[in-house]
């Protein structure tokens, strides 16, 4: 990948350190935007295998170092601020987590508390009330137990998916009809799922599962009172450009007013589930107005302008992975063109 290699080749030789030092100096109008999921505890080293896992907790604290000594830290709220003519500190950086797993609130929050560091949390109402897993850990979950060397679904549309020697494929395809699938009905499709694969997931094997990775309403609300700002990640994780008008209003309207409910404070900001970019679908767009958001984060590699003219539904985050060591990372912030762009699946206009 030509843009790791140039950020690679950034940070063996002297450009770097001058680099950071032209950085401290002078004030760069962008916005950096990082997206973490999880950091895990991992003396062996990183595991890439787990999409969701982005950074060592001990990659973590040392990025926030770095960070601490080059950027700002600031908040989805502060850029919510920012729009209406507010100010933001010299060179900011917005670190985001996206799900609310539970290490947020257990290894990630005394790392920012020790760098004076403020970090945005998305968080989804309905699973941490309802406590399920997500529906990609239940897709998972099901195809590696699947009793079935093939699973056949009728619903979106008849197709089988071939489980027998390697479920990993199969995973990443009932993901990808998630993921694409306008109208797809999710609770069907799980359900079909379980059933097909002859591999029941049972409520208490569910719910013990989810108390060993997910926040409780009790973290969240203790992040918030540690100075840390809690934004919406929709109700149930759904992608947005794959729902009708009244799931659009339910993920996105129902997710802010319960935040705003349990936090008794204005709640603006919203990261779009799996992060496509859909500022560029009308409908979309003039839901999450309705709805009462006024920026919106995608997943979609980058930085964003600091310019009044920059669209507020299409602001980027950068998706960090455990592959950004300690080398890598540094060049990555202070050049943060060679971050790799993101693959966007093209999506359906209307
Ligand atoms: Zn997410």
């Amino acid at each position: 990948m030509m843009r790791l290699k140039l950020a690679r080749h950034l940070a063996s030789g002297p450009w770097l350190s001058a680099l950071g030092a032209v950085h401290r100096r002078v004030t760069w109008p962008i916005l950096t935007s990082l997206t973490y999921h999880r950091v895990i505890d991992s003396p062996g080293g990183c595991l890439e295998t787990d999409d969701v896992v982005d950074a060592t907790v001990g990659q973590f604290a040392a990025q926030m170092a770095f960070l601490s000594e080059h950027f700002s830290f600031v908040t989805a709220a502060d850029v919510v601020r920012w729009r209406a003519g507010g100010a933001l500190p010299k060179n900011p950086v917005m670190v985001s987590f996206d799900d609310g797993y539970l290490e947020c609130f257990t290894r990630v929050l005394p790392i920012l508390e020790a760098h004076h560091a403020r970090a945005t949390f998305f968080v989804s109402p309905r699973y941490l009330d309802e406590r399920r897993l997500f529906w990609w850990e239940r897709i998972e979950r099901i195809l590696n137990r699947s009793t079935r060397p093939v699973v056949t679904l009728r619903h979106p549309r008849p197709i089988e998916l071939r489980v027998e020697g390697s479920p990993t494929r199969a995973i990443g395809d009932a993901l990808a009809l998630v993921k694409q699938t306008p109208g797809l009905d999710l609770s069907r499709f799980l359900g079909e799922l379980e059933e097909a694969a002859g591999a029941p997931y049972s409520e208490a094997e569910e719910v013990a599962e989810v108390e060993r990775t997910l926040m409780t309403w009790d973290h969240v609300e203790a992040l918030e009172r540690a100075g840390m700002d809690i934004e919406s990640h929709t109700q149930w994780h759904r992608v947005l450009h794959t729902l009708s008008p009244s799931e659009l209003k339910f993920e996105l309207l129902g997710s802010r007013r319960e935040l705003e409910e349990r936090l008794g404070r204005p709640v603006r900001a919203v990261a779009y589930p799996v992060g496509y970019p859909v500022a560029h679908l009308d409908h979309v767009r003039a839901s999450l107005h309705a709805s009462g958001y006024e920026v919106g984060f995608t997943n979609h590699s980058g930085t964003s302008f600091l310019r009044r003219s920059t669209d507020p539904y299409a602001l980027c985050r950068i998706a960090m992975t455990p592959t950004y060591d300690a080398s890598l990372f540094p060049s990555l912030m202070l050049a943060p063109i060679l971050a790799p762009r993101r693959s966007v699946p093209r999506l359906p206009s209307v």
